[in-house]
């Protein structure tokens, strides 16, 4: 709480001095990272992961303060420009979307259209136009749905190991939850999958059946606009770290690009690791296929950023969502912080 209201102090004070869109030294740009844009009584559900969403209403706000007072660019225009050792803004902003949601089209889409801001999203390529979920999301619906009553079961066991050790283990919290999910990527995304798949089927209550993820048809409508240009997050948000195969990492890297060219007739030049994991081999394969990388590694960026480590700041509700704390943000006065998102 201290620390939120020193943070919306300094907001204030850079707000009325105009401090976050001053550059001092090089020309710099901040990428904003968004996941999800949801109405307001949609961000507190189970499934939806705190961290991951923010309302519309402060969406709308954050993008009136930035077509106020900063130049907005596509990634890819700036990174182009920087390479080509063109005049950079000297202060300039780039919005990105993880993952590929529903809601990008259907909640923030609509803004980035009135405000004209430019956007990139990422796309986990496999999951567009069906009714798959990521692991995580089908993981907090398993836990929401079958808690307490399944917890003994020997297909939940593994599940009842991710406990918090404070939690109250017969009325788990929202927070609760999302502890277990952190806990859960001790395991293997793969076998992830099988395990959740095997609870669900367990505890009879199937897997999710509404769509939670783009269609192609969306994301072509956003994209002949000209505001949304596309990258890769792989095909199946498959964490790319030492333990992937070189031909399981061309499948996620190459193979999504090409699902990209196939649906959209344009190749993605923009790649984003997912949960920000990055093995050596991994970024050599991007390296070779795509002209620049996001990572979730908190921070600004200069002409001198490797363009295959774009740092980035997240944002989402739970950071608060009054304008002076934005601005606080977008300062990048806390830039050593680190995420995994
Ligand atoms: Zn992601």
């Amino acid at each position: 709480m201290l620390k939120r209201i020193i943070k919306t102090s300094v907001g204030s004070f850079i707000a009325a001095t105009g401090l976050d869109r001053r550059s001092f030294g090089a020309p710099r740009l901040i990428v904003l990272m968004y996941h999800r844009v949801l109405p307001f009584d949609e961000i507190a559900k189970p499934t939806v992961q705190p961290g991951m969403a923010i309302s519309t209403a402060a969406f709308k706000s954050q993008l009136e303060a930035l077509r106020k007072h900063h130049e907005l660019v596509h990634l890819s225009d700036w990174m182009t420009q920087a390479q080509s050792g063109a005049p950079l803004p000297k202060s300039a902003i780039a919005v990105t979307f993880d993952d590929g949601w529903a809601d990008n089209y259907q909640h923030a889409y609509p803004l980035l259209a009135r405000y004209q801001v430019p956007a990139t999203l990422f796309l986990a390529t496999d999951y567009i136009s069906t009714n798959d979920w990521f692991w995580p999301e089908r993981l907090a619906r398993v836990i929401a749905k079958g808690w307490p009553d399944m917890r003994r079961h020997p297909a939940f066991t593994w599940i009842e190991k991710l406990l918090p050790p404070d939690a109250d283990s017969g009325r788990l919290s929202r927070t609760d939850i999302h502890c277990m999910i952190s806990a859960a990527k001790s395991h293997g995304d793969t076998e992830l999958r099988r395990r959740i798949e095997l609870a669900e089927r367990t505890a009879g209550i199937g897997r999710p059946q509404t769509r939670a993820l783009l269609t192609w048809d969306e994301t072509r409508n956003m994209t002949t606009s000209g505001l949304v240009e596309l990258g890769s997050h792989t095909r199946t948000h498959q964490r790319l770290d030492a333990t992937l195969s070189h031909s399981s990492l061309e499948h996620e890297v190459v193979g999504s690009s090409n699902q990209i060219v196939k649906e959209t007739g344009v190749k993605p030049v923009l790649f984003c690791y997912p949960n920000g994991n990055r093995s050596d081999d991994a970024e050599a394969v991007v390296r070779r296929h795509y002209s620049g990388a996001c990572t979730t590694v908190r921070g600004c960026n200069t002409r001198n950023t490797d363009p295959f480590r774009i740092a980035r700041i997240g944002i989402h509700q739970g950071m608060g969502t009054s304008t002076a704390l934005f601005r606080f943000h977008l300062s990048c006065l806390n830039r050593q912080e680190s995420v995994r998102e």
